[in-house]
């Protein structure tokens, strides 16, 4: 098995995985943060070389099954697992959060990039709680008149004038993000449709406190059978074991 990672769901993965010795699994990892936490399962660090050094990967360490656990923000691996894994004709699972919906007292306004979040933050300076990714803050240099808290597991890059960045790693308690968006006076918060328990408690902190949310969309990018959860990843790995015979 092939597992690739980059969520808390591909780390519960991967822990599951490494307790049955009965079944051989790699997980692999972009390489993007730089303490990543530690994991029993065999683990590889770094690009593979786009869809066909991918597809070389599969071949070369004779790979059966593919679990795609990447985020659902992550669209270029997306798209080259799912070609990589059509060439060589191997099965492939997608294991993707169900995207988070507004409910009842959610005041979300849904856009469809990091550039369309910073333009919707309007003209009126604001002060904006962004938990994007740090690859993304950059974009709201083009918003310099509002003021930014910007949360992130490894500093940021580029980063707008007006911003105080705070270094966390999810899971995130939702009297800890009601804290968090009083002291620093949020007004807005500006999040990706990620999905997940790990970091929704910013969400529910938002509806508690009647702050506005600035939704970015999801990538229409996954294909394959989408598993929701760890265990229908677990239950379609032993359906496929099941059919290919495979048994080590
Ligand atoms: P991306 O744009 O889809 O991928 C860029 C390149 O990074 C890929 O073409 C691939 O390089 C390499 N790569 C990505 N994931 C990999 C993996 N699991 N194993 C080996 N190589 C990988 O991805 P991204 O948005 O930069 O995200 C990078 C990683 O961070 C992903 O693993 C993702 O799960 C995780 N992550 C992303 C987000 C997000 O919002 N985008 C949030 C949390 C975590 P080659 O073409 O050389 O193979």
């Amino acid at each position: 098995m092939l597992v690739l990672g980059g969520t808390s769901q591909a780390s519960e993965l991967a822990r599951r995985l490494a307790a049955r010795p009965d079944i051989e699994a790699t997980l692999s990892l972009a390489g993007r943060t730089a303490a990543p936490a530690a994991y029993a399962l065999p683990t590889r660090i770094g690009g593979f070389g786009g869809a066909q050094g991918l597809a070389d990967y599969l071949r070369a360490h004779r790979i059966d099954a593919v679990i795609d656990a990447t985020h659902p923000f992550a669209a270029r691996i997306s798209a080259n697992t799912s070609a990589a894994v059509a060439a060589a004709g191997l099965p492939l699972g997608v294991l993707s959060r169900p995207a988070w919906r507004p409910g009842p007292g959610d005041d979300w306004r849904e856009v469809e990039s990091i550039e369309a979040a910073a333009k919707a933050l309007g003209a009126s300076p604001r002060r904006a709680f962004l938990t994007v990714g740090r690859l993304q803050a950059g974009a709201f240099r083009a918003a310099p008149q509002h003021w930014y808290l910007m949360r992130s597991i490894d500093t940021p890059g580029e980063l707008p004038p007006n911003c105080e960045v705070l270094l966390a790693r999810p899971p995130f308690l939702f009297d800890d993000e009601i804290a968090l968006m009083r002291e620093r006076r949020i007004d807005v918060l500006v999040s990706k449709n990620s999905g997940g328990e790990a970091a929704r408690a910013k969400l529910d902190a938002a509806r508690a406190l009647e702050l506005p949310v600035v939704m970015v969309a999801r990538p229409a990018s996954l294909q394959g059978p989408m598993l929701e959860d760890v265990e229908a990843a677990l239950r379609w790995i032993e359906a496929h074991r099941q059919l290919r015979g495979v048994s080590r």
